[in-house]
């Protein structure tokens, strides 16, 4: 039986890996579909992890940690996992080909990814202008002219986020009405930085080889089109939340999780069945950064260290 399974191998996972095996856990092994890395490999730059003032893609950045933890003694299978069930006092983890193994403890660091809308040029400017995070691409575009996509709460957050650094943030939103909360739709009004373009939507997003310098937008009142020059579009729509491996076969959850699918957890990355850590993207109110889902799965790691020795 495993000491540890870990699920994903994103920074969550990569970093849990790190101190469970420094912190002495023989019988780890990380779970990852496909190659370690995590969301980060797919982002062209990566300027704002403490301590790391080289600009490195997410692919670059993601290598040393790979090294770092095998070094330690982490094992790395490349499996999927299909669902993790508790079996008496431990876990069972259950892989797409119905194989099993048995662990002691489980940390599911199995992260998410940004909704693309399917706009034409999303995908061939998707991190040459296209973003879909304001925390951390925001800053490739003080003062200058940028739009935001969506109408819920990210969106209407990141465009006042965006207020700060741009010269003028243009939200796109296709109803009259935003989904986010009545407060929030209050703060954005206050932005005078900030122009709301509602009902519109977004029919091309152009560019050329330098990446994104325009979109095509059409009025949904009155079908009229028009062109807006931007510099950057940052696609705020919703997060998938890559939760299926806490399903069970009756359709309920292993552990609590909130109205999105986020796993609920403590500050020790503890959830309400002893034994299970959620850590990174996935859990409930994760600021959606490298350095927090490192931090997590350190965490995470130190109380399956603590969990372990309490239950022997
Ligand atoms: C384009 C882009 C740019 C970004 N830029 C920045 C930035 O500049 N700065 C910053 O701090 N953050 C940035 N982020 C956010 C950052 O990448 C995430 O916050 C971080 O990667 C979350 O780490 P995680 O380990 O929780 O999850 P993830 O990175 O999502 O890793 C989860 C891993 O689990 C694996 N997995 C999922 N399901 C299963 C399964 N069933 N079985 C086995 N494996 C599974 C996945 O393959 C993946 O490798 C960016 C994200 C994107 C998409």
């Amino acid at each position: 039986m495993l000491d540890l399974a870990i699920i994903g191998g994103g920074p969550a996972g990569l970093s849990a890996g790190l101190y469970a095996t420094r912190g002495g856990l023989k019988e780890v092994v990380m779970f990852e579909k496909g190659m370690p890395g995590g969301q980060i490999t797919s982002s062209s730059e990566l300027e704002n992890y403490p301590g790391v003032a080289e600009v490195k893609s997410g692919f670059d950045f993601m290598i040393p940690w790979q090294e770092q933890c095998f070094r330690f003694g982490l094992k790395h299978e490349m499996k999927e996992v299909k669902r993790v069930e508790r079996k008496d006092k431990h876990f069972v983890v259950i892989f797409n080909d119905d194989s099993s193994v048995e662990a002691k403890s489980v940390i599911v660091a199995t992260g998410g990814s940004p909704k693309r809308s399917g706009i034409n040029g999303e995908d061939t400017y998707w991190g040459k202008g296209v973003s879909s995070c304001a925390t951390c691409d925001g800053f490739f575009y003080k003062n200058k002219e940028v739009a935001v996509l969506g109408g819920g709460d990210t969106a209407l957050e990141e465009s006042i986020h965006l207020a700060k650094i741009c010269s003028k943030v243009t939200l796109i939103h296709r109803r009259n009405e935003f989904r986010a909360s009545p407060v929030t739709v209050e703060r954005l009004k206050k932005e005078s930085k900030i122009e709301v373009l509602t009902p519109y939507e977004i029919t091309e997003i152009c560019g050329d080889n330098s990446g994104v310098n325009g979109l095509k937008i059409k009025n949904l009142e009155n079908g009229n089109q028009s062109e807006l020059s931007i510099a950057g579009i940052f696609v705020l729509i919703g997060y998938n939340i890559n939760n299926s491996v806490l399903q069970q076969t009756d359709g309920s959850m292993l552990c609590e999780v909130n109205q999105y699918g986020n796993a609920k957890v403590n500050l020790k990355m503890e959830t309400n069945v002893p034994g299970l850590f959620i850590a990174g993207d996935l859990r409930e109110d994760s600021p959606k950064q490298v350095v927090c889902a490192a931090s997590d799965g350190a965490i995470a790691a130190l109380s399956v260290l603590e969990y372990i020795e309490h239950t022997k």
